[in-house]
C-alpha cells in the first residue's frame, strides 16, 4: 500500500468528489462521491478494489458530515496513514495564482475574495478546504486552480473589447477553466510525440458537461474558449456559450426577463438542452437522433459546428500544429461528435480513420487520424492525477512529506 498518497477533493455546492491517488502512478486507491448534500437524501458512495460502499449521511447532511463518514471508512480500510496531504481543486485563481498554492489563511482569503469572479464555485471549494482542515488537521492542504494553466495567455487573448479600467480595476478579463484537464492531455500527447511538452503545439477540446477548446503553443496555453465565467465559448450541456450580448438587452427590455432569469437561461436552460428541448446529455441526444428526433440532431449539429469553428479559429494563435486532442465525457466517447467536428476541419488537414474513431471509446485512447491527416488523439483526462502530482511536487519542494507514524 502506498504511504505517500494524496487525497484529492473536488467540492461543489452540493457534492464532494474525492479520490486517494498515488502521485507517481496516478493509481486510485479509493474514490467516491458524496451527493445531494444539504438535503435529507444526502448520501456517499465509496469505491475500493472494485467494491462499492453506499451510505446515507447523518444530519446536518453537509460537507463535514460527508468527510466524517469518509474518514471513518479510511480508518476501516486502513488507509489513513497512507495519506500524505490533501489537494483541492479550486475553480478560480484569478491573476494571483498561476501555480498551485499551499493553503494558508492568506490563500483562503484570496480564494474568498476571488469568489466575486466565481460565486458558485469558490465558496463551495472553501467549504471543502475548511471541512478537510477539521477532518485532517495534521495534513498540509494544497489548492490547484482550474484557471492556472491559462495564465500564460497573452493580453491580446485575455482582454475583452471593453473599457480598459474594467480590467484594471475589477479584473474583468478572460481567465479560462478546465486548465488541469488541458494540461494533462497535452502532457499525454507530448509523450505520444516523444518530445518535451515545451516543444509541442496542440489544440485540445475538453467536451463534457462544460466544454472548452485550448490552443497550446510550446506547451503553454495561449488562448482558450472559456472566459471570465464558464458561459463563454462553446455551446455546452446547459450553457449557451457565445451569444450576442445585445440579446440580453432584448430579453430584459422586450421580453421582461429579470437578471436572475437571464442568468438561469444562459447557464441552465440553454446549450444542448435548450436547442434540443430534450436533454443536456449527449448520449441521450445521440440515441434520440438515431430514432429520428430532428431537434436532437439540430442541437448536436450546432454543438459540433461551434467546436470546429473554435478549433479552426485557434489556427490564428499558433504557427505550428502537432495535433488535435479530444477529451472529456463526450470527447472520449462520442465517435459521432468527433467525426462531425473533424469533417469540418479538412482545410486544416484533419481527417479521421473511421475504424480507429469507432474503436476509441469507453476508456480506450488512441490516435484516430487517417494516414493522410495531422495527429488526432482521443485521450482520457485525469484531473485528479494532476492535482495529486502537483500537490506532491509542491510539498516535496517546500517541506518533507509526512512519513509513516
Ligand atoms: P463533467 O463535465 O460533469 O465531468 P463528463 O466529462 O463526464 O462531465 O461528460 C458528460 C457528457 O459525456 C454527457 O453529455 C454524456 O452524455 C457524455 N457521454 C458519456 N458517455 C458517452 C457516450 N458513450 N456517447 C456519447 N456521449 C457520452
Amino acid at each position: 500500500m502506498g504511504e505517500n498518497a494524496i487525497l484529492v477533493i473536488n467540492c461543489g455546492s452540493s457534492s464532494v468528489k474525492f479520490s486517494l491517488i498515488q502521485p507517481e502512478t496516478g493509481l486510485a486507491l479509493l474514490s467516491g462521491l458524496a451527493e445531494c448534500l444539504l438535503t435529507e437524501q444526502a448520501k456517499i458512495k465509496i469505491k475500493l478494489n472494485n467494491e462499492q460502499y453506499k451510505e446515507t449521511l447523518p444530519s446536518p447532511f453537509d460537507h463535514q458530515a460527508a468527510l466524517t463518514v469518509l474518514v471513518k471508512h479510511l480508518h476501516q480500510f486502513n488507509l489513513v496513514n497512507s495519506i500524505s496531504a490533501v489537494g483541492h481543486r479550486v475553480v478560480h485563481g484569478g491573476e494571483k495564482y498561476a501555480e498551485p498554492a499551499l493553503i494558508s489563511e492568506d490563500v483562503e482569503s484570496a480564494i474568498e475574495s476571488l469568489a466575486k469572479l466565481a460565486p458558485l464555485h469558490n465558496p463551495a471549494n472553501l467549504i471543502g478546504i475548511k471541512a478537510c482542515q477539521k477532518a485532517f488537521s495534521d495534513l498540509s492542504q494544497v489548492a490547484i486552480f482550474d484557471t492556472a494553466f491559462h495564465q500564460t495567455m497573452p493580453a491580446k487573448a485575455f482582454l475583452y473589447g471593453l473599457p480598459y479600467e474594467l480590467y484594471k480595476e475589477h479584473g474583468v478579463r478572460r481567465y479560462g477553466f478546465h486548465g488541469t484537464s488541458h494540461y494533462f492531455v497535452a502532457k499525454q500527447a507530448a509523450q505520444q510525440l516523444n518530445k518535451p511538452l515545451s516543444q509541442c503545439n496542440l489544440i485540445s477540446a475538453h467536451l463534457g458537461n462544460g466544454c472548452s477548446v485550448t490552443a497550446i503553443k510550446n506547451g503553454e496555453s495561449v488562448d482558450t474558449s472559456l472566459g471570465m465565467t464558464p458561459v463563454e465559448g462553446l455551446m455546452m450541456g446547459t450553457r449557451s456559450g457565445d451569444v450576442d450580448a445585445g440579446i440580453i438587452f432584448h430579453l430584459v427590455e422586450q421580453l421582461g426577463y429579470s437578471v436572475n432569469d437571464v442568468d438561469q437561461l444562459l447557464n441552465k436552460k440553454s446549450g444542448l438542452l435548450g436547442v434540443s428541448q430534450l436533454s443536456n446529455d449527449c448520449r441521450t441526444l445521440e440515441e434520440a437522433m438515431l430514432n429520428g428526433d430532428t431537434q436532437a440532431e439540430l442541437a448536436l449539429t450546432v454543438f459540433c459546428y461551434r467546436i470546429a469553428k473554435y478549433i479552426a479559429s485557434f489556427s490564428a494563435s499558433l504557427t505550428e500544429l502537432d495535433g488535435l486532442i479530444f477529451t472529456g465525457g463526450i470527447g472520449e466517447n462520442s465517435s459521432w461528435v468527433r467525426a462531425k467536428v473533424v469533417e469540418q476541419l479538412a482545410l486544416l488537414n484533419f481527417h479521421l480513420s473511421e475504424e480507429e474513431n469507432q474503436k476509441a471509446r469507453f476508456g480506450k485512447s488512441g490516435n484516430i487520424a487517417a494516414s493522410n491527416s495531422r495527429n488526432c488523439w482521443v485521450i482520457a483526462t485525469n484531473e485528479e492525477w494532476v492535482i495529486a502530482e502537483q500537490t506532491h511536487n509542491l510539498l516535496s519542494s517546500t517541506q518533507p512529506i509526512k512519513t509513516e507514524v
